[in-house]
């Protein structure tokens, strides 16, 4: 798959037919055995809807600027409404259903002349790091077959590690884009809390949940990201400031450049493997002019305890909506009650049945001050660990590993809180709204490494400056 930018202007220029981008990525998708029996990337696809999409972007070529993404595939996560495929979320309790409105970073992504591209695989209802959780079977890791490819946006990542888009959507509540693009050696980008509409996104964890972009470089997610940020009327939560083109962030210097590097992130336990790679890391960006700083978020440890609290909460309010009566599934019990409870018990799995009853004790009379208000304290003391790095500490941009290992074995995680402990390093800044993205930085054991940059709300193009500055470095590229 080319890059966005190519696609884009050699679709713009006349050079490329939509027609055969579409081609080309189906026959990708044939070659690397995306289907269900094989990688099983796609949750929904057909080849017919993406022809359709295909032959519409080319309404885009008549403006007198061709849009960010003219001619540009975008596989979209199964938990964004479209209208012309299910939006199932993973899970059997949506199976069949079709939205009848479309998510805002979809029309977005069409306006912009870009063709989306199938309904991605994902941990139900995004509760997972692996997508090993979705109603439809696991999603395999591209670059290894018998391991897992992160998640929850797993089906996205692999999409875009496997070469069939160089742009996917994904959705993070607190790591879902960073943890797999880091499995997967793609780059992945969660917004500022409000960045990004979050209309026609289903809701797991409210006031935790972003529409993210995956990309096979900083580039391919710099340029869908700018496409699907800004204000929209139907999400009140999404924020009223104008869009940077995150795209030439890269012209920007990282010399100078202050990036700090967090003790908590860097624990003795830490793989020393993967610590070696992000000091590698680190001292490419030293060698370009950047500052290295020891920085600490002394809150870091809580960030688990509390993000599983507030996530299982929320989610057990949203869910709630699932029963059977307006969407999906519907299965016939003994009276209206007998009803909700046969749909339910039935069409949610393990994993959201877990948060479902953990999120309804925590926000119980008798426990919710013990844990939810709790929870809710620890999150305002994490987000103020970054605000005071970033407004007094001078840092621009923070470094961490994304992750506390590589791609796992399918399978090899059955403990739920082991698998939650791979979301360590992501969470926090899902709780305090932060944006952060991870980006290759390495193998080991032949198996990518994702480095992390965080930066303060609303500091993208640092990050993304930072980003491409690196990613030049690692290609060869020697301009600071
Ligand atoms: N893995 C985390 C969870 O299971 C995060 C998921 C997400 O970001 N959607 O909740």
């Amino acid at each position: 798959m080319l890059s966005a930018s190519k696609l884009r202007d050699d679709t713009a220029a006349g050079a490329t037919e939509p027609a055969a981008t579409v081609k080309a990525a189906i026959a990708r998708a044939r070659e690397v055995g995306a289907g269900r029996d094989n990688l099983n990337i796609f949750a929904w696809s057909d080849d017919d809807d993406a022809r359709t999409h295909g032959t519409a972007c080319l309404g885009q070529m008549s403006d007198t600027i061709p849009g960010l993404l003219l001619g540009v595939p975008v596989a979209i996560k199964d938990n964004i409404a479209t209208l012309t495929l299910p939006t199932t979320c993973g899970s059997h309790v949506l199976e069949g259903y079709v939205s009848p409105y479309e998510a805002t970073v979809v029309t977005k992504l069409r306006e912009a002349g870009a063709i989306p591209f199938g309904k991605t695989n994902m941990d139900e209802f995004a509760m997972g790091s692996s997508t090993e959780h979705s109603a439809y079977g696991p999603t395999r890791n591209p670059l290894a077959p018998d391991r897992v490819p992160g998640g929850s946006s797993g089906g996205s990542a692999a999409a875009v590690a496997a070469g069939i888009v160089s742009v996917a959507l994904g959705s993070e509540t607190g790591g879902s884009v960073r943890q797999p693009a880091s499995f997967c050696g793609v780059v992945g980008v969660k917004p500022t809390y409000g960045r990004v509409s979050r209309f026609g996104l289903v809701a797991f964890a409210s006031s935790l949940d972003n529409v993210g972009v995956l990309g096979a470089t900083v580039d391919d997610a710099a340029r869908g990201l700018r496409v699907v940020a800004g204000h929209d009327k139907l999400d009140s939560t999404s924020a009223d400031i104008p869009v940077p083109d995150y795209h030439l962030a890269g012209a920007s210097p990282i010399k100078g450049m202050v990036i700090g590097k967090p003790k908590e992130y860097f624990p003795e336990t830490l793989d020393p493997r993967i610590r070696a790679r992000c000091d590698e890391a680190l001292e490419r960006m030293r060698a370009l002019g950047a500052v290295i700083r020891d920085v600490s978020l002394p809150n870091t440890a809580m960030a688990i305890p509390a993000y599983y609290i507030v996530a299982p909460a929320e989610a057990s309010s949203n869910l709630a909506r699932f029963d059977g009566v307006r969407y999906g599934l519907r299965i016939k019990g003994d009276g209206l009650r007998g009803m909700y409870e046969a749909t339910r018990s039935q069409g949610f799995g393990p994993e959201v049945t877990r948060r479902i009853l953990l999120g309804t004790y925590v926000l119980s009379a008798g426990y919710y001050d013990a844990y939810y208000r709790k929870a809710q304290q620890v999150r305002t003391l994490i987000a103020a660990d970054f605000s005071k790095v970033f407004a007094t500490g001078g840092v621009d941009v923070l470094f961490t590993p994304t992750t506390p290992t590589t791609a796992f074995k399918i399978g090899a995680i059955s403990d739920p809180y082991e698998m939650y402990m791979s979301d360590i390093f992501t969470v926090t800044a899902n709780l305090a709204g932060v944006p952060a993205m991870s980006q290759p930085i390495g193998l080991l054991d032949g198996l990518p490494v994702g480095g992390q940059f965080i930066a303060p709300h609303f500091g993208e193009m640092a990050m993304f400056t930072a980003a491409y500055a690196l990613e030049r470095a690692q290609s060869g590229e020697v301009r600071a």
